[in-house]
């Protein structure tokens, strides 16, 4: 979806209040000002002070990479706005891929154990104040800088991109954000309540928006019969209730390109289309134009992981040929690609939920390498059946959410940036970083954080070693001032995570499960407090 005009103006108003605070950093004789320092200017005695804000894997890596270049003289603090660490390897990895977020959290467990690193968890730092947890203590940017010699913005991409097609508010149309949001247990922002969950009785058809790992993850959820591994996982038990209980038996994935441009990668595809008693249906020629035949004969990784993806589905549909026909099946679950299709608008069924999906088509034109969606989109002739659907989940990608005071194009939904160095117009601004999604988008693995942790570490201590980090007037945070000063409040330390992580430990084993995960921000506290 590309950003309307009022969002761009609001972008525009961001980066001209940047601008006045580069002013007033300029001509104020405020913190800032002060000598830089050289890279010699820190050690164990005199470290180098960071906030890494957002204890994701991008936070989580920057302040891993920190360690390993400036070692004992740096001290790292992370501050995160909910009460626990792990962003996306908390409230992303789907709980059946387990064994990828397993190690990651581990290896992040004895980083956050490291002496030099600590844990801030429940401080909401330059953020929009709705975006802000119920329970989490504000913080501004501008608090950070005085006390830091760096600070690395680590925030990720919040925001869930939708389409803007008429229907998209009914009730049964979600983003899969939201969706994943509510699969991995996220406390949402108020206290008590955690988002509602979504409704999977409503009937038998699904259909998931877009083709990245994002909706591989949800079509999988939607389909996979939850026992035994989702009872085993550590998803919420009434996330495997709920699942357990679903009346999606039919998923269909809404492609807007054909399968030479998928947005997944083989292997998720894979897992996807070797889950256990799952028909595939789809249109043989895979929407692929003697152009995208071409496409996926070039060299390099990216062709190179197209072409599987597309003889996964061409093995798949193999298999199914090659299958014996089987008698009718009332639980039977199948899987659906649609290619060149977008949703024109969500239709209203008879409950006033989403009840189908009207379709329009899509074409791609251009030389092989350079296929672009066709504009404006041909007419459909004749038009296109809507496609039953009560429950949708738009899975088109997310953006960065602007963060106050700091510059932020409002297109790539990220911050510009030199190498990690956060940019006002062409000039680096003393002492910003940014690191992962909110730097790069949302694209990559979560392995792919760690070169891009590398990548800012280095302009860090290229900065340092140059002189041009500014040296901070005020000491590191100290909570208990910090707590006093906000006249009340809660900061949840290492411990304070570790006290919550048993906790949850020792209620998933309860019921025989890794990990039962607190379900409220109120809870998470209050799990926190039981060991703490
Ligand atoms: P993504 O990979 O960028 O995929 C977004 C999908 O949305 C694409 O299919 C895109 O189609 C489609 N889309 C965008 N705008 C659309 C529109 N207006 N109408 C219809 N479709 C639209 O994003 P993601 O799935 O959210 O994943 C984000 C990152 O996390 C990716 O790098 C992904 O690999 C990673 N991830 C990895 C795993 C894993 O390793 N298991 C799991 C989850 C996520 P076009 O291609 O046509 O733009």
């Amino acid at each position: 979806m590309a950003l309307d005009s009022a969002r761009a103006r609001d972008v525009m108003m961001t980066r001209a209040r940047v601008r006045s605070n580069a002013l007033s950093f300029a001509f104020n004789s405020g913190p800032l000002l002060s000598p830089a320092l050289a890279t010699s200017a820190f050690s164990a005695a005199a470290p180098l002070r960071v906030a890494v804000v957002g204890a994701g894997p991008a936070g989580l890596y920057a302040a891993d990479r920190l360690l390993h270049r400036f070692r004992d003289a740096v001290r790292v603090d992370v501050l995160e706005r909910l009460p626990a660490p792990l962003g996306l390897v908390r409230y992303g990895v789907a709980p059946d891929h387990g064994a990828t977020s397993a190690p990651v959290a581990a290896r992040f467990g004895r980083l956050l154990a490291d002496e030099r690193v600590r844990l801030l968890c429940n401080a909401c730092v330059a953020d929009a104040p709705s975006a802000a947890p119920a329970a989490a203590l504000p913080l501004p940017l501008s608090a950070l800088q005085a006390r830091y010699h760096a600070v690395v913005l680590a925030t990720g991409a919040q925001r869930a991109r939708t389409l803007g097609v008429p229907g998209e508010a009914l009730p049964g149309v979600l983003t899969a954000a939201a969706f994943v949001s509510w699969y991995t247990g996220h406390p949402g922002g108020s206290l008590h309540a955690p988002p509602p969950p979504p409704q999977l009785r409503a009937g038998p058809h699904a259909v998931v928006v877009g083709a990245g790992n994002v909706a591989l993850d949800c079509a999988r959820l939607l389909l996979r019969p939850a026992q035994p591994l989702l009872a085993a996982s550590d998803a919420p038990a009434a996330v495997v209730a709920a699942l357990a209980a679903s009346t999606v038996r039919h998923v269909t994935l809404l492609v807007r390109r054909s399968a030479a441009q998928l947005a997944c990668t083989p292997r998720e595809l894979r897992e996807l289309l070797a889950l256990p008693g799952l028909r595939l249906h789809t249109d043989p020629g895979l929407g692929l134009a003697e152009a995208d035949e071409a496409e996926l004969r070039a060299d390099g990784p990216a062709a190179r992981a197209r072409r599987r993806c597309v003889e996964e589905l061409r093995a798949a549909l193999a298999r199914r040929e090659a299958a014996p026909p089987e008698a009718a099946d009332a639980d039977e679950r199948s899987l659906s690609f649609l290619f060149l299709r977008s949703p024109t608008a969500f239709l209203p069924g008879p409950a006033g939920r989403v009840g189908a999906v009207q379709l329009g088509a899509e074409a791609l034109e251009g030389p092989p390498g350079s296929r672009r969606l066709a504009r404006p989109p041909p007419a459909a002739d004749p038009p296109l059946p809507p496609l039953p659907a009560q429950l949708v989940l738009i899975s088109a990608g997310a953006f960065g959410a602007p963060l106050e005071g700091v510059p932020f194009d409002s297109n790539r939904g990220t911050v510009p940036h030199a190498r990690g160095a956060v940019l006002d117009g062409s000039a680096a601004i003393p002492g910003l970083f940014c690191v992962g999604w909110l730097k790069r988008g949302p694209k990559g693995i979560i392995g792919s954080n760690l070169e891009c942790a590398e990548e800012t570490v280095a302009a860090v201590a290229e900065a340092a070693a140059e002189g041009r980090l500014p040296q901070p007037p005020l000491p590191p945070i100290d909570p208990g001032q910090l707590l006093r000063d906000a006249g009340g409040g809660r900061l949840l330390s290492a411990a304070g995570w570790g006290a919550l992580d048993a906790a949850e430990r020792a209620a998933g084993a309860a019921k025989g499960r890794p990990r039962e995960k607190a379900a409220t921000l109120a809870e998470m506290l209050r799990f926190a407090d039981l060991t703490a």
